[in-house]
């Protein structure tokens, strides 16, 4: 057996003849036209993208912001059309002409407040009205400013969103270029942005004003989770979009290591030992080698993606020593999608659950438990996957500035398994609410009326932070005993 052919990497990916660097640069309408384009197919778009030339890229980049910023604005105007203000009732003149004082039942109450008498009132405006009153003494007002912060929030946001995408489309060399093609990657998912936010804003808008003008929407709980949704939604786009633009080849071929010391084995024989630390040279590439594989890989089977699981958690050494990594990354991904589809199943019935622990069964309608279940769900999910890549975009960053690997997708594998640990950070955070929600304010009376508040800090919530960051560095452990385990791999 020779050593050499058992070291080349595995290279049998399909998106190699889709990488766009060959193709001509697509002329100026095609850029900008690309996020709209991959409402139908994100990949394509992202790729044209890509493709595309810097100031063609930075162009469609402003317009989209702008595009975004403008909604933002147009539907901040549009909220303050049905505004209900709180005057004394002393000083009540109708000030402005489409003023209309107590018009609605709901409005006359009465508050007997620092000794006035107030009440509310019902204000409607047309949107010219409000754009004016926004303008009537200062050229800077409001309206510029939501513009302002929503464009410099959604371009903070996209770089963020970028260097969290970085993992799965870097493979060799400096992180820059890769980093640039997920940037152009998550602007591929603009059009899916705007038009959600058009969308979910709207009808946010338009149901607010609507229950502040006394006009009841029918099923409304129905729409609840309209926002958690578009996020994940935005999310998936933004990662289909990733993977069109992800480099399918490695530009270099790597030697056969040894997996105990990563010594270069090209020239050595096959029945030897690794001049540096002695290990046989069969242990490291075959036939019977320490990296065997996961059945998960090869099977896809539920009971195999439970056991997976186990092994990933109880012993990540003894997983990422045996995972193969030169293979493609299907299972890998599969494997995470498991995990994020029942951790928000498991935020979903568990939020309901509390619900009906603190409010009681007889007091909830089903409406209002799905609306419970289906925000909690979602956002539970959010958040879980934002710790997620947060953490594996940081360890990433760390491995490239060190040059770890000869590959970085397979960083992106162990991202991928290392899923498999939020259920720790899930169980830890549940477990502390649901206390909290059986027993009331324990931990607040376990610890006396002194440490109540720390710095004005409820003591539950410096618990479920030092927790969260205990874990966090578990973590960060797990990640480096990981990196040991795969930098050498043959497999
Ligand atoms: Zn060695």
């Amino acid at each position: 057996m020779n050593p050499t052919n058992t070291g080349q990497p595995n290279t049998k990916s399909t998106a190699a003849q889709r990488t766009p660097e060959n193709a001509a640069k697509p002329s100026w309408p095609r850029p900008l036209l690309a996020p709209w384009y991959a409402l139908l197919r994100p990949q394509a778009a992202a790729r044209h993208l890509v493709a595309a030339r810097s100031l063609a890229f930075w162009a469609t980049f402003a317009t989209h912001v702008a595009i975004l910023a403008g909604l933002s604005m147009f539907l901040a105007l549009w909220s303050e059309t049905v505004k209900t203000n709180l005057v004394p009732s002393a000083t009540t003149p109708a000030t402005t002409p489409t003023t209309a004082p107590g018009t609605a039942s709901a409005a006359s109450a009465r508050l007997g407040y620092l000794g006035y008498n107030w009440t509310t009132e019902l204000q409607t405006r047309s949107l010219g009205e409000v754009w004016r009153d926004w303008h009537r003494d200062r050229l800077f007002g409001p309206a510029e400013w939501i513009f302002l912060g929503v464009a410099v929030g959604v371009t903070f946001g996209t770089l963020f969103l970028a260097w969290l995408y970085l993992p799965f489309i870097h493979r060799s060399g400096s992180g820059w270029p890769s980093y640039w093609r997920a940037l152009r990657a998550v602007v591929a998912g603009a059009g899916v942005l705007i038009s959600l936010t058009a969308v979910v804003g709207a009808s946010m808008v338009a149901y607010n004003n609507r229950e502040q003008l006394g006009q009841l929407v029918p099923a409304a709980e129905w729409f609840a989770p309209g926002l958690p949704l578009a996020c994940c939604l935005v999310l998936l786009a933004v990662s289909r979009a990733a993977r069109g633009v992800a480099p399918a080849d490695l530009s270099r071929t790597i030697p056969p290591m040894c997996e105990g010391c990563g010594y270069d084995l090209t020239h050595r024989p096959s029945d030897g030992r690794c001049s540096e630390c002695g290990l046989e040279v069969t242990q490291s590439l075959g036939p019977q080698p320490r990296r065997r594989g996961l059945s998960w890989e090869r099977r896809l089977a539920l009971a195999d993606w439970v056991s997976a699981t186990w092994q990933v958690l109880r012993d990540p050494r003894r997983f990422y020593g045996r995972l193969e990594l030169r293979t493609p990354m299907g299972a890998a991904h599969r494997s995470a999608r498991r995990h994020y589809g029942w951790i928000c199943v498991g935020a979903s019935v568990w939020s309901t659950l509390m619900f009906v622990v603190v409010s009681g069964l007889y007091l909830t309608s089903l409406a209002e438990l799905y609306a419970i279940g289906a925000v909690f769900g979602m956002l539970g999910l959010l958040i879980c996957w934002l710790m997620h890549r947060t953490v594996g975009a940081l360890v990433f960053t760390w491995w490239v500035i060190r040059g770890l690997l000869p590959d970085y997708r397979w960083a992106a594998k162990v991202i991928y398994y290392e899923t498999a640990f939020l259920w720790l950070l899930c169980v830890f955070a549940g477990t502390l609410f649901t206390s909290l929600a059986v027993f009331g304010a324990w931990l607040a009376d376990a610890v006396g009326t002194n440490l109540r508040f720390i710095w004005g800090v409820p003591v539950e919530m410096i618990v479920l932070f030092a927790g969260l960051a205990v874990l966090a560095i578990a973590w960060l452990w797990r990640y480096r005993v990981a990196g040991q385990a795969i930098r050498w791999s043959n497999f």
